[in-house]
């Protein structure tokens, strides 16, 4: 399986913070059944600033250093990118980075608890040149927590959505689960992934995930999450239902 999200490049933001952390997450990732890796630093969130020549050439030496070890995992190269107004002029410019640089998806985050006005126009903006943003773990969002129809907007105006893999399973609490189920079983969450950035608490959980997701919706969900991965990083179009808005009767009936 592939995993969009992962910080596992070393000592360029939270994530792993040596090469020996590095190549353990690989070796944890192989033996979840993970091949390939999209390697996504986080970039403009206040903290960390990691454009897109850093994060290629870090890419290649993580890849050089597995292949030493024989670990047998693929990274592609990826950005985690907090939004901001000047995502499209720095495109262009080279600093911004689609996911395997196919020049197709982009992997917003949103501050961890605002969904900021001027995103709908950004979206918009950025849509109408052929990019394609995925917005991060929603669920994570304390805005979208108390009011997560705000997501449905974004995602019926063409946006996409990842969950997390520990989101899923429950280890960021029972809220944040809730959410992440309504939002996959309201079709508006297109892929899971680990936003693994260690082998701590932060770990992949994609296995126990993916259990998870086909014991509450079916292997056909999995089997859309894993074929979305994978069209991701081809640049391809992905599986996509149509939307529907959560209704507070089905927002209390799960868990
Ligand atoms: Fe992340």
């Amino acid at each position: 399986m592939i995993d969009l999200h992962c910080h596992i490049l070393s000592g360029i933001d939270d994530g792993a913070s040596n090469d020996e952390i590095s190549l353990n997450m690989a070796r944890k990732a192989f033996l979840e059944g993970i091949h390939t890796i999209v390697a996504t630093p986080h970039h403009q969130n206040g903290r960390y600033f990691n454009e897109k020549k850093d994060i290629i050439q870090y890419v290649q030496e993580l890849n050089e250093l597995l292949k030493k070890e024989e670990i047998p995992l693929t990274i592609l190269p990826g950005q985690e990118i907090r939004l901001y107004g000047e995502i499209f002029e720095d495109y262009q410019a080279e600093k911004i980075l689609t996911l395997n640089d196919t020049g197709k998806y982009l992997f917003i985050e949103f501050p961890s608890s605002q969904v900021p006005h001027y995103a709908e126009r950004l979206f918009f903006d950025i849509q109408s040149k052929g990019l394609i943003p995925i917005i991060v773990h929603p669920e994570r969002n304390s805005r979208l927590l108390e009011e997560p129809n705000l997501l449905y907007k974004l995602i019926k105006n063409g946006a996409l959505a990842q969950v997390t893999a520990g989101s899923v399973t429950g280890h960021f609490g029972k809220k944040v689960k809730r959410l992440s189920h309504q939002l996959i079983q309201s079709n508006l969450v297109h892929f899971v992934s680990s936003d693994a950035h260690n082998l701590g608490g932060r770990s992949f959980y994609m296995r126990e995930a993916l259990e998870v997701i086909k014991n509450e919706h079916g292997q056909d969900t999995v089997y859309m999450f894993l074929e979305n991965a994978q069209y991701v990083i081809q640049g391809q179009m992905c599986h996509k239902e149509p939307p529907e808005v959560i209704k507070k009767k089905k927002f209390l009936g799960i868990f």
